[in-house]
């Protein structure tokens, strides 16, 4: 944890899991001053502890933080609290390919303040827990995904493009609502048009047409995902062609394949998307479709350090 005021800066150590102590007045508890990150570390082929791509999770918290208002920190300070927090948890690890340590980022209005203002002080707090598959299915069982047609995520000049924690909430009651009728999750549309694929509630979304993979654009609605992101350049390497553009709901019914990706999901394949009560099935029942486990597999092999890592995309911890 590191604490941030403005005449010391970031100052900060290891602490054991417990409660935060905070004032009834702390900024974050009542205007919402809450950003955070989601991380894996995980043991690789080579016998490493590594992580992936830490550096996007750090600009990603520094922009939220522009966006809220709070001191961005410096990559150094978000990295340094990252790595620590692993090497502290590193027997919390588990195998390679029986899951991952997560790691929780935040970000937070610490400080007391009664007027809505920013806070006068801030916290960085990791904290880690061992995970498995996102899904209770299970990582390789495709996913049934319904288009939600009553809420929308995130409005334009929003903070859609950022991991707000205020963006999460609004969409429990809708993710409870679509688990209790037998879906994974919902697909958010365009809040201006109702027209376009936005993303999921916690992982975005690719369509597949022939050798043609798209995904919606950063227009400041949807999170920046750092899989998404890997993913886009991974793909055009496998030899697809991967366009950032707008796809409409009619054209995801019409793929021959949907994919969600994100730190948590990894690559899922959706097994089907319903749309107005019309349900669209993708591939074989209960078998990954050909080009997300391609994707898949070509991710999860860099990500464990089990090929090369062309990019630079892994950094082990020491
Ligand atoms: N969209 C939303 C709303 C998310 O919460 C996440 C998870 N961070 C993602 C997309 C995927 O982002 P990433 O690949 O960086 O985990």
């Amino acid at each position: 944890r590191a604490t941030y005021h403005p005449s010391s800066g970031w100052e900060g150590g290891l602490e054991p899991y417990g409660p935060l102590q905070l004032e009834p007045s702390a900024q974050v508890l009542n205007y919402g001053q809450s950003v955070f990150e989601g991380m894996k570390a995980q043991r690789s082929a080579k016998g490493n502890i590594v992580l992936f791509r830490p550096d996007e999770n750090a600009a990603r918290m520094m922009a939220g933080a522009e966006r809220l208002s709070m001191p961005p920190p410096p990559a150094d300070v978000f990295l340094d609290a990252v790595l620590s927090t692993v090497r502290a948890n590193a027997h919390y690890v588990p195998p390679r390919g029986k899951g991952s340590l997560y790691l929780r980022p935040l970000l937070l209005g610490t400080g007391p303040i009664l007027g809505l203002g920013p806070a006068p002080s801030y916290s960085l707090v990791v904290y880690a827990a061992a995970v498995g598959a996102y899904f209770k299915t299970g990582q390789l069982t495709p996913i049934d995904l319904v288009v939600e047609e009553r809420f929308h995520r995130a409005a334009p000049g929003g903070m859609g493009g950022t991991k707000a924690a205020g963006n999460y909430s609004p969409v429990l009651v809708v993710q409870l609502a679509a688990k209790k009728s037998g879906y994974a999750d919902v697909v958010y549309l365009d809040a201006k048009t109702d027209t376009y694929l936005e993303e999921v509630s916690s992982c975005n979304i690719f369509t597949v047409k022939g050798n043609v993979i798209k995904t919606p654009p950063l227009a400041g609605t949807i999170l920046p995902g750092v899989t998404r992101k890997s993913v886009i350049q991974l793909a055009r390497q496998l030899g697809y062609e991967v366009q950032e553009a707008n796809v409409t709901v009619t054209e995801a019914m019409e793929a021959d394949e949907i994919f969600t990706t994100g730190t948590a999901v990894v690559v899922s394949a959706v097994g089907s998307l319903t749309h107005r009560g019309q349900k669209k099935q993708f591939g074989e029942p209960g078998k990954p479709t050909k080009t997300a486990l391609r994707i898949y597999e070509a991710l999860t092999a860099l990500q464990q350090e089990a090929g090369e890592d062309p990019f630079g995309w892994i950094v082990p911890v020491a």
